[in-house]
C-alpha cells in the first residue's frame, strides 16, 4: 500500500520509475483524460490533495480541442510549480503524425491504438510508431493495444465492440513484436459507461484470472482502459493481478456536466466564468480523488473540498 505523503517532492520522477514503485507498491496510477483548463485543474488539486501521482490524460480529438503544445506546456509548468509527479499521455493515438507529434510536444507517453486493424497491421503499425516515438526520446513510454473495449468515453444505450478478451498468447506475441513498454488489454473492461452504471444500479467486472495470465505473459506495465463504473473490489483485485495504470474519463465528463447544470442553474443572471466553473473544478476533483485513494489502497475522504489553487 501507498502512503499518503510518500510521493511529496518528486516532481522530477519519471513515469517509468513512478510505475515500478508502484507495482511494489501494489498501486496503480491513476489516468484522468482533461480536454479543457477546468478539468485540468481538477486532476491537478487531486494530486496535491492527495499526494499520489497522476496521470493526465488527452485522447486525439481532447488534444485537438486544447491543443497537443499548449497542454505539454501548462502540465509542465503545473508540474514544476506545483513539484508533484504529474505526467501526461497521448491517449488512443490513431496515426504515425499525431504520436510523432505528440513525442515532440514533450508527452510523457503515447497510447498508440490500432487495435482497429487486423491483429498483423496493429504489430506492424505499433511497433513503427514505437520506434519514431523512440527515436524523439528514448524515454518516452510507449502504449500499444489489442482487443476490442469500444470507443467513446460517453453514456452508452448497450455494450460496444465484439467483447472478445486478449490472450496471454496474443499479449506476449504483440509485446515482442512491437517492443512496446505499456500493454493495453481486453480483459471485460469496456470505454463509456452504460446508463445504468451512471445511476450506480449496474457495474463492469472484469475477468481477473486474464489480467494474472496475461501480465505473466506479456511482462510490461498493464493499462485498463474504460475503467469508469467498474467495481471497486474488482479495481483493487485487478491491481492486485498486475494492472498498473487505470483510466477514468466518463466519470469525470459525469461530473463535469451534473455540476455544470447545477452551477448554472444556481443564478440564472451570473455570467463571471471563474465563479460559475469553481463547484465544477471541485466536483469533478472529488471524483478523481477518490479514485486515487481506491486504486492506492486508501479510503480518502477529501478533507480540503473548496480549497482548490
Ligand atoms: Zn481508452
Amino acid at each position: 500500500m501507498t502512503a499518503v505523503g510518500t510521493f511529496n517532492n518528486t516532481s522530477r520522477a519519471t513515469l517509468h520509475a513512478v510505475l515500478t514503485r508502484l507495482q511494489t507498491e501494489r498501486g496503480a496510477l491513476g489516468h484522468f483524460n482533461v480536454s479543457d483548463q477546468v478539468l485540468l485543474k481538477a486532476v491537478i488539486a487531486a494530486a496535491a490533495e492527495t499526494k499520489l501521482p497522476v496521470f493526465v490524460g488527452a485522447s486525439e480529438g481532447e488534444r485537438e480541442f486544447f491543443g497537443a503544445h499548449q497542454l505539454a506546456g501548462l502540465v509542465r509548468t503545473l508540474r514544476e510549480d506545483s513539484d508533484l509527479p504529474v505526467f501526461l499521455n497521448a491517449d488512443h493515438t490513431h496515426s504515425l503524425a499525431k504520436a510523432v507529434e505528440a513525442a515532440n510536444a514533450g508527452f510523457d507517453a503515447v497510447g498508440i491504438d490500432f487495435s482497429a486493424l487486423p491483429f498483423d497491421q496493429n504489430v506492424a503499425r505499433t511497433k513503427e510508431a514505437a520506434q519514431a516515438i523512440k527515436a524523439v526520446n528514448p524515454s518516452i513510454l510507449v502504449e500499444g493495444e489489442i482487443g476490442d473495449i469500444g470507443t467513446g468515453s460517453e453514456i452508452k444505450e448497450t455494450v460496444q465492440g465484439d467483447r472478445k478478451l486478449s490472450t496471454p498468447e496474443e499479449a506476449r506475441h504483440f509485446v515482442e513484436a512491437t517492443g512496446v513498454d505499456i500493454l493495453a488489454p481486453a480483459v471485460g473492461n469496456m470505454h463509456g459507461m452504460l446508463k445504468s452504471m451512471v445511476q450506480g444500479k449496474a457495474k463492469k467486472h472484469l475477468d481477473l484470472e486474464r489480467i494474472a495470465q496475461i501480465k505473466q505473459a506479456a511482462g510490461v506495465f498493464l493499462t485498463l482502459h474504460g475503467g469508469s463504473g467498474t467495481d471497486d473490489e474488482h479495481f483493487r483485485k485487478a491491481i492486485a493481478a498486475g494492472i498498473n495504470i487505470i483510466h477514468i474519463n466518463t466519470e469525470l465528463r459525469v461530473a463535469w456536466r451534473k455540476s455544470l447544470d447545477e452551477s448554472l442553474a444556481r443564478d440564472a443572471n451570473e455570467v463571471v466564468p471563474y465563479k460559475i466553473l469553481r463547484p465544477v473544478v471541485d466536483s469533478v476533483k472529488q471524483v478523481v480523488s477518490s479514485r486515487l485513494g481506491l486504486f492506492h489502497g486508501q479510503s480518502v475522504i477529501p478533507d480540503a473540498v473548496g480549497s482548490v489553487a
